[in-house]
C-alpha cells in the first residue's frame, strides 16, 4: 500500500481535469501532477527508500507533486513549518537526519548558513530540471508500515518530537475523513487556508482520492478576504482552518460564498461563543476535529449535523470517536473512568503513529498498553460526547483542588469586554499555585471578578489578572501557556 495510489486512481479517471490551482489559475492537470511526481521520484530515488526529505515553504502548488513524488520513491516527507526560526528548522533537519531539503527562496537563504544538508529552491531551475528526469515506475508493493510523514509536533507544551506516520496511518486518516466528515468529488475543491505543513497538507490525500481541486492561495498565507474570494470562484469548497482563522473570517463581516460548503476546525480549542458567532455568520458548514500529530486529524469529531440545534455542552465538546478509532478516558490507576469523571484521554487504531523518531523514552511514555496517551485531560458525558478539560500539564492545583484553565477561559470569554484569555497557574507560598488570567480586552479586574463570581466556583477564580496587548502564540495560533507561566515564574 502506497499513498501514491490515490493520485494514480484519480489520474486514471480525470487525467485532463484541473488538479492544482494557484489562486484562480490552473497550474496542473491530474496527468501533469502525476508525471511531475514520478519524475521528481526518479530524481530523488538515489537517496534510497526511507530517506527523509524536508519541505520548508509557505503554501505553494508544488507541495502536492513533492508529497506524491516523495511517496512514490518510498522516501519520507518531513514537513517543516515555515514560520519556525531557521535554528529550529536546523534542529529538525539534524534530529530527522534529513538528506535533502526543498525550500522557498527566502527560507533557503536563511537556512543555508546553518546546515550542510543540500537545499534546493522549490520551483527554481534545478527543481524544474528534476521534473524532467526519467520517471520512476509507480510503486507496486510498498510495505504499509513504511514511514510516509515525519511530523514534528508544534510544541505547545514541550520540545518538538518527530511523530512517525506510515502509509497505513495516513490511509486510515483518509478513510475516516471520507466516512465521517466530507464527501467531495471531482466538482469540489480543497482551499488551502491553513499551513500545508500541518492540517491542510494532511487533507490533501482524501481530496486527491476524490479528484477535488487543490487550490493554493496566491499569497501562500491566510488572508480572510482572499480565502472568501477563492471560495466564491471555485466549486464546492472545503477547508481546514484553525479556530483563530474561523474568527478572522467572521470578522470580515462578509456573507458566506454559496460555494463554501465545509469548514473543518480544530487543532486547538474553539470556544462556544466563537463557534456560535461563526454559525450565525456562515450557517451549518462547520465540522470539528480533535486530533494531534500523533493521531493526525482523527481522534474524535462533530459532524455538520451534530452542530444543528446542539446544546452548549455538545458545542463545547470535541464530539465522539471517529470511525476506526477507540477512545477512552483513564483514571489515575489506568482504568476506564466512568462518565463525568476527568482523566487522561487515550486512543488506539490504525491512525496512531508507531512512535517518536529515534526517541524510545518519549515513545514508551506515550504508547503504553496499546494506547496512545494524548496528554489531554477530558471526560465523556453520559451520551458519549468527550469534552477536553485541558492538557494534563496545564492543570492548576490550588489548595489541593484541581482547576482546569479551559473552564475558566470559557467563562471569561463570554464577557463582552474580553477578546482573548489565557489562564495558567503561578507558584504561591500559601496555596501551592494560584490561578492567573492573562486578558486582552477593555475590562477591569473587578468587573471580571464580579462576573466570575456569578458563574463559577469561588476557588476557580483568578487571584490575579494581567492585562496584555496580545497573548503569545505559536505559529499555528495556539496560546503558549509555557511562555505565560515563564512570565510569572
Ligand atoms: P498538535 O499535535 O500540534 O496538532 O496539537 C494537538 C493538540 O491540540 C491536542 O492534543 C489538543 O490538546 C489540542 N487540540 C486538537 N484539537 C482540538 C480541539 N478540537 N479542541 C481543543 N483542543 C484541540
Amino acid at each position: 500500500m502506497n499513498l501514491f495510489s490515490l493520485l494514480d486512481q484519480t489520474t486514471a479517471r480525470h487525467s485532463d481535469r484541473g488538479a492544482v490551482f494557484s489562486g484562480e489559475h490552473q497550474v496542473q492537470t491530474w496527468a501533469s501532477v502525476r508525471e511531475r511526481a514520478l519524475r521528481l521520484a526518479g530524481s530523488v530515488s538515489a537517496l534510497g527508500p526511507g530517506a527523509r526529505i524536508a519541505v520548508a515553504s509557505a503554501n505553494c502548488p508544488q507541495i502536492i507533486e513533492m508529497m506524491f513524488g516523495i511517496w512514490a520513491a518510498e522516501c519520507v516527507f518531513v514537513p517543516i513549518n515555515y514560520k519556525l526560526h531557521p535554528r529550529e528548522m536546523e534542529q529538525i533537519l539534524d534530529d530527522a537526519g534529513v538528506a535533502q531539503v526543498f525550500a522557498s527562496a527566502e527560507i533557503a537563504a536563511r537556512l543555508a548558513p546553518l546546515t550542510t544538508v543540500p537545499i534546493e529552491i522549490v520551483g527554481g531551475a534545478d527543481y524544474e530540471k528534476r521534473c524532467t528526469a526519467d520517471p520512476l515506475d509507480p510503486p507496486r508493493c510498498t510495505d504499509p508500515a513504511r514511514l510516509a510523514w515525519l511530523f514534528y509536533t508544534s510544541g505547545t507544551t514541550g520540545r518538538s518530537k518527530g511523530a512517525m506516520l506510515s502509509h497505513r496511518n495516513l490511509m486510515a486518516m483518509t478513510v475516516a475523513h471520507l466516512a465521517d466528515f466530507d464527501a467531495p468529488d471531482e466538482n469540489c475543491s480543497l482551499i488551502h487556508g491553513a499551513p500545508m505543513s500541518h492540517g491542510s497538507g494532511l487533507y490533501i490525500p482524501p481530496y486527491v482520492l476524490r479528484g477535488a481541486r487543490q487550490v493554493v492561495p496566491a499569497s501562500g498565507a491566510f488572508d480572510p478576504d482572499e480565502f472568501l474570494d477563492l471560495c466564491a470562484h471555485h466549486p464546492g469548497c472545503s477547508a481546514f482552518l484553525a479556530p483563530t482563522m474561523v474568527a478572522r473570517l467572521v470578522q470580515t463581516g462578509r456573507a458566506k460564498p454559496p460555494n463554501l460548503s465545509t469548514i473543518v476546525y480544530g487543532g486547538g480549542p474553539m470556544y462556544v461563543e466563537s463557534l456560535k458567532k461563526a454559525m450565525a455568520a456562515f450557517g451549518p458548514i462547520f465540522v470539528q476535529l480533535y486530533g494531534q500529530g500523533e493521531a493526525p486529524m482523527t481522534i474524535t469529531g462533530l459532524r455538520r449535523a451534530d452542530h444543528l440545534d446542539a446544546t452548549d455542552a455538545v458545542l463545547g465538546s470535541v464530539g465522539y470517536p471517529r470511525s476506526g478509532v477507540d477512545v477512552a478516558v483513564l483514571d489515575a490507576d489506568g482504568r476506564p473512568a466512568p462518565a463525568g469523571e476527568i482523566g487522561e484521554i487515550v486512543c488506539r487504531g490504525d491512525v496512531v503513529m508507531s512512535g517518536y523518531w529515534q526517541n524510545p523514552t518519549a515513545t514508551e511514555a506515550t504508547l503504553r498498553d496499546g494506547w496512545l496517551h494524548t496528554g489531554d485531560m477530558g471526560s465523556f458525558d453520559a451520551d458519549g460526547y468527550l469534552t477536553l478539560r485541558d492538557r494534563s500539564k496545564d492543570v492548576v492545583i490550588s489548595g489541593g483542588s484541581n482547576i482546569y484553565p479551559r473552564e475558566v477561559e470559557e467563562i471569561l470569554l463570554e464577557h463582552p469586554g474580553v477578546v482573548e484569555a489565557g489562564v495558567v497557574g503561578a507558584p504561591d507560598q500559601e496555596w501551592g499555585e494560584v490561578v492567573v488570567a492573562f486578558i486582552v480586552g477593555a475590562v477591569s479586574a473587578d468587573e471580571l471578578d464580579a462576573y466570575l463570581l456569578e458563574r463559577i466556583a469561588r476557588f476557580k477564580r483568578p487571584k490575579r489578572y494581567e492585562f496584555v496587548d496580545e497573548l503569545p502564540k505559536n505559529s499555528y495560533g495556539k496560546v503558549l501557556k509555557r511562555e505565560l507561566r515563564a512570565r510569572l515564574a
